[in-house]
C-alpha cells in the first residue's frame, strides 16, 4: 500500500465534537489505516508489552506494593501525530525558557510582589517562603543552582491568519501548561517510549515511518546536569543524593536516572533518602557539608518534597530548610521551586513582565506560548476573573499552588469553589487559566491486565532543559529531551500512575 501522508492537512487532529475530516481520517490514514485488523492487534500487541517491560517501561503497582514486582507502565501503541514545526519551535524555545525560569528564580523583588498575597493563604507555599527567607537571611552557602525543568505544552487550535504562524496549514499552534521546576519526571520513560513506538512500526513492516520518530536524549541530558552539578561541587567523595517519596511508584524512571550515571561515571555514587530518613541521619557542619550517613553531598535531586502530604511533620521541614542551608548544589533550589509556582507563572503572562526577564524579540517568541492566564487577587481584575470564571467555567481551569496532578478544578466545581470563596482571601490560593482544547486523535491503550480498544485521545509534550548558574552568570544552558502523555479525551487529567494517562511519543509530520 502506497504511503499518502499529507503534510498539508490535519494528519488525524481535530476539533472535540468535530467528525473526522475526510482528507485524513484517522492517525496516519494512508501509512496505518485504523483500526488495525484483528489478527495485526492480536499479533502487535503481546509483542509490545513484552518490549515495553523488558526495557524498563514499569512501575510499582499502586493498589498492592510489591517490593519484589513490578507492572507493565500503560503505553499507547502508536505515536501520536505532532506537527514538526511546533515540536522544533518549543525545543528551539527552551534555552530561553530556562534562562527566564533563572532569572526569576534569581529575582528577589520578583518573587515577592508574585507571592506576596499567595503566602498569606496557602500555607504550603508560606514554608517554602519562610525556607527561602531563611536562608537569604543567614548568607546563602552555595550560590550554583541547577535547574532541570520541564515545560509542558499541548497543542491547540488557532484560525488561519490569527497569528503570524498560521500563514500555513497545519493550523495548529501549542500553548504552555506550565513549567515544572522541581521532580521533572519522565527522562527514562520519555525515551523508552519512543524506542517501543520504534520496535512497534518497525514489526508492522513500517520502517519507512521511522524518520517521523525524533531522536530523544532526555535521560543522559538530565542526568548529565547532575554529574556536572557534582563536578561544580569539586570533592571527589561526593555523592549525588536523590530525595524521594516514602514509596516510589514510578521506580523505573529514577532508577534509570542512577544507573546512567554509574555507567557514565563509575565512580560517582547515588542515594536515595525520603525526607524523614534525612531528618534523622543528616548532619549539617558547621561549614554547611551536608553529611548523610556518613557521605557528604555533592548534589540534590528532589524527586519529592512538592506536596504537603510528603511532610509528615515538622521533622521533614527541618530537613528541607537543612538541605537549603547546605553547600550542595540543589536541584531545584528553594528559589527554583517558588518560581515554578503557578502563582509566579500568572504573573509572567502579565503584559510586559518577560521583558524584565529576556530581550524584546525573546520575550515576544516566549510570550507567544502563553494563554490566557488571571490574576484572583482581590484587586478589581480579580473580580473580572472571578466573574468570567462563574459566567463560563467550561472556558477555564481553576489551579491551586500545588504539583504533581489531580489538584485542579474544571467545569462546574469551578463555580462550586469559587461561589464559597469568592468574597473572602482564600480565593488568593488560585489562579485562573484558560482551558486548553487540544486537537483529538485517535490510539490503542495498552495496559496491563485491560482489554486494548481504540479510543479518543489527547496529549501533553514536555520538553526539559538543564541550566546551572549563580545570580551573575549561566555556566550551562541547554534543550534536554522530551517526553508526551497521552490521555483519554474524556478526563481532565490523565496522571500516567494513576491509569488515566499513559506514555506516548512524537509522530512528526
Ligand atoms: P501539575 O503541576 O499538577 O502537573 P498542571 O498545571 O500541569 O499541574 O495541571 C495538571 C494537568 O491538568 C495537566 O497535565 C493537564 O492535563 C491539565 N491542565 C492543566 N492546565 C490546563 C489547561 N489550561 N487546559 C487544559 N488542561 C489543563
Ligand atoms: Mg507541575
Ligand atoms: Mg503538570
Amino acid at each position: 500500500m502506497s504511503c499518502s501522508f499529507d503534510t498539508n492537512c490535519c494528519s488525524g487532529l481535530r476539533d472535540e465534537g468535530a467528525p473526522p475530516c475526510d482528507n485524513t481520517t484517522r492517525f496516519l490514514e494512508g501509512c496505518l489505516p485504523l483500526p488495525l485488523p484483528d489478527d495485526v492487534l492480536n499479533e502487535i500487541v503481546p509483542k509490545a508489552k513484552d518490549f515495553a517491560l523488558l526495557h524498563g517501561a514499569g512501575m510499582r503497582y499502586r493498589d498492592r506494593y510489591d517490593a519484589d514486582s513490578l507492572e507493565m507502565a500503560p503505553f499507547f501503541l502508536l505515536p501520536s501525530a505532532f506537527p514538526r514545526r511546533e515540536f522544533d519551535r518549543v525545543v528551539r524555545l527552551q534555552p530561553l525558557i530556562n534562562i527566564l525560569m533563572h532569572r526569576v528564580a534569581h529575582n528577589h523583588e520578583f518573587l515577592e510582589s508574585s507571592l506576596r498575597n499567595t503566602i498569606k493563604v496557602d500555607d504550603f507555599t508560606r514554608r517554602l517562603w519562610e525556607i527561602y527567607t531563611t536562608v537569604r537571611k543567614e548568607g546563602v552557602a552555595q550560590a550554583l543552582s541547577l535547574g532541570m525543568v520541564r515545560s509542558d505544552v499541548m497543542l491547540t487550535k488557532c484560525q488561519a491568519g490569527c497569528c503570524q504562524l498560521c500563514e500555513t496549514p497545519p493550523y495548529v499552534t501549542v500553548h504552555q501548561v506550565e513549567v515544572n521546576t522541581i521532580a521533572s519526571g519522565f527522562g527514562h520513560m520519555g525515551p523508552v517510549s519512543g524506542r517501543i513506538h520504534r520496535y512497534v512500526l518497525g514489526e508492522l513492516r513500517k520502517a519507512e515511518l521511522l524518520h517521523h520518530l525524533p531522536e530523544n536524549a532526555a535521560l543522559s541530558g538530565l542526568c548529565d546536569g547532575l554529574i556536572s552539578a557534582w563536578e561544580y561541587y569539586g570533592n571527589p567523595k561526593a555523592v549525588i543524593l536523590f530525595v524521594i517519596e516514602d514509596i516510589t511508584y514510578n521506580i523505573c524512571d529514577q532508577r534509570f536516572h542512577e544507573y546512567y550515571i554509574r555507567k557514565e561515571r563509575p565512580e560517582i555514587h547515588v542515594v536515595r533518602k525520603n525526607l524523614t530518613q534525612i531528618s534523622q541521619r543528616g548532619i549539617l557542619t558547621d561549614d554547611k557539608r551536608l553529611i548523610i550517613d556518613g557521605d557528604e553531598i555533592a548534589a540534590v535531586y528532589f524527586r519529592a518534597g512538592y506536596e504537603p502530604g510528603q511532610y509528615h511533620s515538622e521533622a521533614e521541614w527541618e530537613a528541607r530548610l537543612n538541605i537549603e542551608r547546605s553547600k550542595a548544589i540543589k536541584s531545584p533550589s528553594i528559589h527554583y521551586h517558588l518560581a515554578g509556582t503557578k502563582k509566579v507563572q500568572q504573573e509572567l503572562a502579565i503584559n510586559g513582565v518577560l521583558k524584565k526577564f529576556l530581550s524584546d524579540s525573546e520575550a515576544a517568541q516566549v510570550g507567544q506560548l502563553f494563554t490566557g492566564l488571571y490574576t484572583l487577587d482581590r484587586s478589581p481584575e480579580g473580580d473580572k476573573a472571578v466573574e468570567m470564571a462563574l459566567a463560563h467555567p467550561e472556558k477555564f481551569v481553576l489551579k491551586p499552588q500545588r504539583e504533581g496532578g489531580g489538584n485542579n478544578v474544571y467545569g462546574e466545581d469551578i463555580k462550586k469553589i469559587l461561589e464559597k470563596i469568592k468574597d473572602s482571601v482564600e480565593r488568593e490560593a488560585y489562579i485562573l487559566m484558560d482551558r486548553i482544547r487540544p486537537p483529538l486523535q485517535n490510539n490503542y491503550l495498552v495496559k496491563s491486565h485491560n482489554p486494548v480498544s481504540l479510543t479518543e485521545v489527547v496529549s501533553e509534550l514536555g520538553i526539559f532543559g538543564v541550566v546551572i548558574g549563580n545570580n551573575e552568570e549561566i555556566l550551562d544552558n541547554k534543550y534536554a529531551g522530551h517526553m508526551l502523555r497521552t490521555k483519554l479525551s474524556s478526563v481532565n487529567e490523565g496522571g500516567v500512575a494513576a491509569g488515566l494517562g499513559a506514555l506516548d511519543s512524537v509522530y512528526l509530520f
